[in-house]
């Protein structure tokens, strides 16, 4: 049997990666990569190539792709099969986290939908960093989930060395509408968004692309306090200020504000909150989940908390601020995989939001508001176990 095929390919429609080119779909991985292209380096190496559904979902509040495979687990298997009909890959697999049983079942319910393909779904690793897709091949031949070093792109060299497409499963469930009608899915694309922190009602909600960040919150969650930072990648990028809400929920557009969509897990912290307190809970994830493979990452991840935690407590001077820029500088050129440099434009990222903060931390010689941050990111905070109890609710 012929591995799946796009629903309305018949024998006159363009190929399927040109099709997917013209929907615009990009991956819901965290990069925003345009699919197309990624499924083009793969079928331009030729051999015996292999399809990779990334469902490895980690990032602090992010709840979708967990979601989607609860949901949506034939529209996943579907997006699977035409991509693997599209590189001429008879062998797929879907990579979850070992504590998504739940899903796994869901997935193996629906393999059908794939089509005819030689499919596995496994239950790894559980760290944070099995998500990075190097990682997670690494941990699909067996070995520590730690990144390897790129180049090679695992299009050119992936799994047991055969070109490999490594794909978010949010991004595959996408693939059946982006293939059946390109222009119509383009016009009116959505994305999954994760609301939480400090609003009323935490969830995942589908939010038209170019929808302003203020009326996401609004319309979907609702403040429950005066906003202070808000997160729209969780920890993996700087945060915007209130003032910055007008901005689109929109990857390009919040690259220009200096921030970033990511897997579009949008904290909202309330204005009460010492933005110095969040960064040095931002850097303690950055730390935590460092695979401790490269020392500009896990020692750079430490000197960044070391000096932000001077700062909240009073012990900081001017000059450490000049030494947190230098090793972030230094961060941002190294490691094996972007944990290392996203560490650094995260947490200088909320340094460079908030100076008025900064100075006020030095001229009082500690928090001018009595600290109480709170953790976010941290597994088991109150805002994390919130968004987690609504992944439940909404999957019940
Ligand atoms: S940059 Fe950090 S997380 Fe990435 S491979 Fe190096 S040590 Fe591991």
């Amino acid at each position: 049997m012929e591995p799946a095929r796009a629903p309305s390919a018949g024998p006159a429609a363009p190929d399927p990666i040109e099709r997917l080119l013209l929907s615009g779909l990009r991956g819901r991985g965290g990069a925003w990569f345009p699919a197309a292209v990624k499924w083009r380096a793969v079928r331009v190496e030729g051999g015996a190539p292999v399809v990779v559904g990334n469902g490895a979902e980690g990032e602090p509040g992010s709840i979708k792709d967990r979601y989607v495979m609860r949901t949506r687990p034939q529209a996943v298997l579907a997006g699977l099969g035409l991509a693997a009909a599209a590189l001429g890959a008879r062998e797929a697999h879907l990579y979850l986290k070992g504590g998504f049983a739940r899903e796994a079942e869901a997935l193996q319910a629906a393999r059908g939908a794939a089509g005819d393909l030689d499919l596995t779904v496994h239950r790894g690793d559980d760290s944070y960093i099995v998500g990075e897709e190097t990682a997670l091949l690494e941990s699909l031949e067996g070995r520590r989930a730690w990144p390897r070093p790129k180049p090679p792109l695992p299009a050119a060299v992936g799994l047991r060395g055969r070109p490999t497409l490594v794909q978010n499963v949010e991004t595959l469930s996408r693939v059946p509408d982006a293939l059946a009608d390109p222009e119509g899915f383009r016009a009116g694309e959505t994305t999954l968004v994760s609301l939480w922190g400090d609003v009323n009602a935490p969830g995942v909600y589908e939010v038209p692309l170019g929808t302003p960040l203020r009326e996401v919150i609004a319309r979907h969650g609702g403040a429950a306090a005066e906003v202070g930072l808000v997160f729209p990648a969780g920890p993996s990028a700087p945060p915007l200020l209130a003032s910055q809400l007008d901005t689109p929920l929109d990857p390009d557009a919040l690259r220009a504000q200096g921030s970033a969509l990511g897997t579009a897990s949008l904290l909202v912290l309330g204005a009460a909150r010492c933005p110095l307190g969040v960064a040095v809970a931002l850097s303690a994830f950055f730390e935590r989940e460092s695979c401790g493979q490269c020392p500009p990452c896990t020692v750079g991840t430490h000197s960044l908390g070391r000096v932000l935690a001077a700062l909240e407590d009073g012990r900081a001077r001017g000059r450490d601020l000049a030494d947190l820029a230098e090793v972030a500088g230094f961060m941002t050129s190294h490691g094996y995989c972007a944990h290392c440099r996203t560490a650094a434009a995260a947490v200088s990222g909320v340094l460079a939001r908030v100076p008025g903060e900064v100075a006020a931390h030095l001229a009082a010689r500690g928090c001018p508001r009595g600290g109480g941050a709170g953790d976010p990111f941290a597994a088991g905070s109150p805002e994390r176990t919130a968004i987690e109890a609504a992944l439940a609710r909404q999957t019940a």
